[in-house]
């Protein structure tokens, strides 16, 4: 039997670490808004493994975010950042991500502002993550110790690094470390030029401002592709995954972990690599997320027009080396695979292939933050939930008429429990959201409360005809498969365009020719109050 994708990980750190606990880890440059497409293989996927890893084997995980707040920030950045200042750019291109002030003023610095969307919601989409900055890691007494036996060996180090160093070689006196500017605060122009590691400080030269100092090393940060392992050894890293941008052969990842096993002496650890999360909204394709061009949308916004499970039964569903669009015109999309694979979980939905099956319910399974359910919670279709809370105008407090309508409509069981009724409502405001900010015209409904005049002037005689048998049909309540019968039928005996029929029950309703599916709007509105709208054209 195949292994889930997941599992098959899981079970290689068990194989190959088996004693002791597992650290897992992942790392955020948080250069800009920090967007979902970071959840797949940041917070998504360790998760998942440290949830295998202690309930199906009874190890104990830990799983750390690492943010490098000491790398400098970039020019994009900088120019996105502070858009119309100039001198503020030119500040802080290459001062330390901690050291940037927050463009919006709200926070102590750019890297807690542009972290307050992810970081808030970590407890959402993951269970326990714990957070090391890498400004913090520098600090570490076994990060300096790892420091100071690496430059007191450092000609053997760059010899080490000069092989993957090919076309550009560090010289044999190169110190692979750079310190903040005590005088501008840049990290990335600086080069250091002696270190005393008996009093563990640093003279440098800075190339930004042109001036020269000396600091503690716990200021300053180690080359990138050198930083990456002693995160590792200092953290007893198990596993780590990496985006696309770090797979490469002979990229980042592969020295990385020969420089760990030939200068730290740390066996690297294991990992897979994800392919990036793209975006389309309002039609168009925005291209792959990413934090320094600012394209995204962060866990919080997701959190307003969906649930956290919705996008990690996606991660978790799909294999990692395939890319993912996640388009914010389609969410119901996502709603509808979803809500599907619930039904086939709890057994309510058949699905006869076995191998999609299998797939199906662990994805499922390891989705739920909080457990899986004991029962399947009330299903709302994503399409009937954006109608009934755009009816009931559920952004303005009042919820019960909208819960009065689902049911009615038998999309809430009278014996729901406390939290499902909770669950069924966050989905109506989800919608609700969803509606206000990406969908398309659509989906957008205010139902008229009778018929407007420039509307009876563009229905046909044989449209009319058809609304007013449609009115005196819906005097009683119906089944769907009853209204949808009856259309087929008056259609057919009065020869009208099906199309035709559509768009006068749409203009009538809600003044346009298009909208939401028709069943939708009657099921919500109710039989009574369109058969009196259809009844007096
Ligand atoms: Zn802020
Ligand atoms: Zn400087």
């Amino acid at each position: 039997m195949e292994i889930f994708w997941i599992d098959r990980l899981a079970e290689q750190v068990n194989e190959k670490f088996p004693e002791g606990v597992i650290h897992l880890s992942c790392g955020l440059s948080i250069r800009g808004p920090q967007h979902i497409g970071r959840i797949r293989g940041e917070l998504c996927l360790p998760s998942a493994i440290k949830r295998i890893l202690e309930e199906k084997f009874g190890r104990k995980a830990i799983h750390y975010i690492v943010l490098y707040d000491m790398d400098g920030l970039k020019e994009k950045g900088a120019k996105n950042g502070f858009p119309n200042d100039p001198e503020k750019q030119k500040k802080y291109v290459g001062v330390s991500l901690f050291n940037v002030e927050d463009p919006f003023g709200c926070h102590e610095n750019w890297m807690e502002h542009f972290w307050a969307d992810f970081g808030d919601y970590l407890d959402e989409f993951g269970f326990e993550v714990k957070i090391v900055k890498t400004s913090e890691f520098y600090r570490m007494e076994e990060t300096k110790q790892l420091i100071k036996d690496l430059l007191s060996k450092r000609e053997k180090v760059v010899e080490i690094v000069n092989r993957y160093r090919k076309r550009n070689p560090w010289p044999l006196d190169h110190i692979p470390i750079n310190p903040i500017c005590q005088h501008c605060l840049s990290i990335n122009d600086t080069k250091a030029v002696a270190v005393d590691l008996e009093n563990y400080t640093v003279k440098y030269v800075c190339n930004k401002c042109g001036k020269s100092g000396e600091t503690s090393l716990e200021n300053a940060k180690l080359n990138w592709r050198l930083e990456w392992p002693a995160l590792w050894k200092v953290l007893h890293i198990e596993f780590e995954p990496y985006g696309r941008d770090h797979a490469a052969a002979g990229g980042s990842r592969e020295t990385c972990g020969i420089f760990s096993k030939e200068i730290f002496g740390y066996e690297p650890p294991l990992g897979e690599w994800y392919e990036w999360v793209s975006l389309k909204v309002h039609g168009k394709n925005l291209g792959e997320m990413t934090a320094s061009g600012f394209i995204g949308i962060t866990p919080k916004e997701w959190l307003e027009i969906a649930t956290p499970e919705i996008l990690r039964y996606l991660f978790i569903s799909t294999r990692p080396h395939t890319s993912i669009t996640i388009d914010l015109d389609n969410i119901s999309f996502y709603y509808n695979d979803y809500d599907k694979a619930e039904r086939i979980y709890f057994g309510v939905e058949e699905e006869s292939n076995e191998r999609e099956r299998r797939n199906i319910m662990r994805s499922y399974e390891l989705a739920q933050v909080k457990g899986v359910r004991e029962r399947i919670p009330p299903q709302v279709p994503f399409d009937f939930a954006c109608v009934v809370a755009q009816i009931t105008r559920i952004d303005e407090g009042d919820v019960e008429p909208a819960l009065e309508i689902l049911r009615r409509t038998s999309h809430l069981p009278s014996d729901a429990t406390e939290e499902e009724v909770e669950y069924v409502i966050r989905r109506l405001k989800n919608a609700m959201n969803w509606v206000k900010k990406y969908a398309p015209e659509q989906y957008k409904i205010e139902i008229k409360e009778e018929v407007e005049e420039t509307v009876l002037s563009q229905l046909s005689p044989s449209q009319k005809e058809a609304l007013r048998r449609m009115g005196d049909f819906l005097k009683k309540e119906r089944a769907e498969n009853e209204i949808w019968d009856f259309i087929n039928e008056v259609c057919e005996e009065l020869g009208v365009e099906k199309k035709e029929f559509f768009k006068a029950c749409y203009l009538v309703l809600l003044g346009k020719p298009y909208g939401p599916r028709l069943v939708s709007i009657i099921k919500s509105l109710g039989e009574e109050k369109i058969s009196k709208l259809f009844s007096s054209v």
